[in-house]
This record gives structure tokens, sequence and C-alpha cells, in this order.
């Protein structure tokens, strides 16, 4: 029997994503759109804080298991910015080419050695609201800005991006699958899995 677990986001491709690796597990993700779930405020300071919030609003609404994630990019040169504020960095939100322009000119002068940074993805799977236990798995994948956007494939800060393991490619110019296999979503999905497999009771 396939178990329910609540996904805490509407975001089509991160379900797509979790479900076919989660499904092999024995677990069906419901959307919490689909519920009538809204996210609520993500009044963390950190990624797990957040996504523990946006874990815990789910579980109590839907009265399921419910897995969060949050993610962001963290620069050296500017103390970590855009961190917690990467999907929000010019004012917009999910304005990707803002956000890419106002990263450059955050950067402008910076050179390439200076410009190291890297992604970071938070998940984390709640039995129920009060659970004081959660499963979290945390990837990090580490690399450079770049000064020129490159590459169409990925979202967000992928044409800026090039990780130290991708052979010199920026992560826009990775196909998808490979993309998935390095960064720092497909590192905590793999922590999770790895957790789920072991057999922790959901
Ligand atoms: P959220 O966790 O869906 O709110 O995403 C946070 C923001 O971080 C996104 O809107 C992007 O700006 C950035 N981000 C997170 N992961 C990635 C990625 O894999 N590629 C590019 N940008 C990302």
């Amino acid at each position: 029997m396939m178990r329910k677990i609540v996904l805490a986001s509407g975001n089509r491709g991160k379900l797509v994503e979790l479900g076919e690796l989660l499904a092999s597990n024995g677990i069906e993700l419901v959307p919490q759109s689909g519920l009538g779930i809204a996210d609520p405020a993500e009044t963390g300071t950190t990624f797990i804080e957040n996504a523990i919030i946006k874990a815990r609003n789910a579980a109590r609404l839907a009265e399921l298991p419910a897995l969060a994630d949050d993610s962001g990019i963290c620069v050296d040169a500017l103390a970590g910015a855009p961190g917690l504020d990467s999907a929000i960095y010019a004012g917009i939100h999910g304005e990707d080419a803002a956000n890419n322009a106002k990263l450059l000119r955050e950067l402008d002068g910076v050179p390439l050695e200076r410009r190291t940074a890297h992604y970071t993805c938070a998940l984390v799977l709640l039995r129920d609201a009060a659970d004081p236990d959660p499963l979290i798995a945390i990837g990090r994948w580490p690399g450079r800005i770049l000064e020129e956007p490159r590459g169409q494939h990925g979202f967000g800060y992928d044409p800026l991006f090039l990780p130290d393991d991708g052979g010199g490619l920026a992560s826009a110019e990775l196909e998808p699958a490979v993309k998935n296999r390095l960064s720092h979503r497909g590192q905590a999905l793999a922590i999770l899995r790895e957790s789920l497999i072991e057999g922790r009771a959901l």
C-alpha cells in the first residue's frame, strides 16, 4: 500500500522530481495546493528552520506526514547573500533575470577566485505536526559565480553558477539528469532516501 505524504510546496518541478524518487519507496506525494493549503510565512533565519515551518504547517492542516524543502544560494563575498532571500533578491518573487542581474552588480569587480558560492537545500520530513524528531537532510553544492550568464537549462541562478564538479560547465549548461545527480537538491534527496531505506517508520 502506498503511504501518502503531503508536499509542502506548490512547485510542479519539485513534485515530479521528488515524487518519482519516493514512489520507489512506496510513498505517494500529494501537493499541499491540492488540499487547499497555502505556504506559511517563512520566519526562520536558516534554510532548515524554514523547511521545518513549512512541513509543520502542511502536516497540521493535512493531518498527514509532510515533506518540505527550502533552498537558495550563498555567496561568500556577499556574507552569504542572497541566502534565504534567493527567490526575492531583486524584490519580486521568482524574477530570475532581475535576481541574476542584481547578483552580477553586487559582485562587480570581484575576481573569479573570490566569487566562491554554494547552493544549499534543506529537506525535512515530519511524521506529524508535533514530531520532535524530524528527518533532516542537507545538500550543499560548491562553485563560483560567473561574470556572464551561460546555458539554457535549469532555473534561478543556474546560468551564473559554475559548480566545482561540473567539468567547466555552468549549471545551466549541464544536462538536467547530470545536474540532478550533482546538485544540492540531488544530494539532499539521496540522503533522505537512504534514511527511508534504513526503515524509519512513517
Ligand atoms: P525555493 O526553495 O523554491 O523558495 O527556492 C529558493 C530560490 O533559490 C529559487 O527561487 C532560486 O532563486 C534559488 N535556487 C534554489 N535552488 C536552485 C537551483 O537548483 N538552481 C538555481 N537556483 C536555485
